[in-house]
């Protein structure tokens, strides 16, 4: 599975009513690989199960995995959204 040609969207449970952002480049939400740094990673914006709007991050490199919350850190998160590392 590669990213290639993945249409980027908007996703559907962000608020209307919230103020317009910027549109985000998501490699600023995640520069590279927690693990091996690799810069070849798929990137989705997702939400996480509170709502928080995150990327989950696939290494092409390492196939590690984790997610991230938009605007936070850059500390990879779980699935459920809490700290795994
Ligand atoms: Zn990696």
């Amino acid at each position: 599975m590669t990213g290639r040609g993945r249409a980027r969207r908007t996703p559907d449970d962000e608020p209307l009513g919230s103020v317009t952002r910027p549109v985000v480049d998501d490699s600023a939400v995640v520069a590279g690989c927690h693990r091996c740094a690799s810069s070849t990673l798929t990137r989705v914006r997702l939400a996480l199960p509170d709502g928080r709007p995150a990327v989950f991050a696939s290494c092409g490199a390492c196939e590690a995995a984790a997610w991230y919350a938009v605007g936070g850190d850059g500390t990879p998160l779980g699935p459920d959204g809490s700290r795994r590392l």
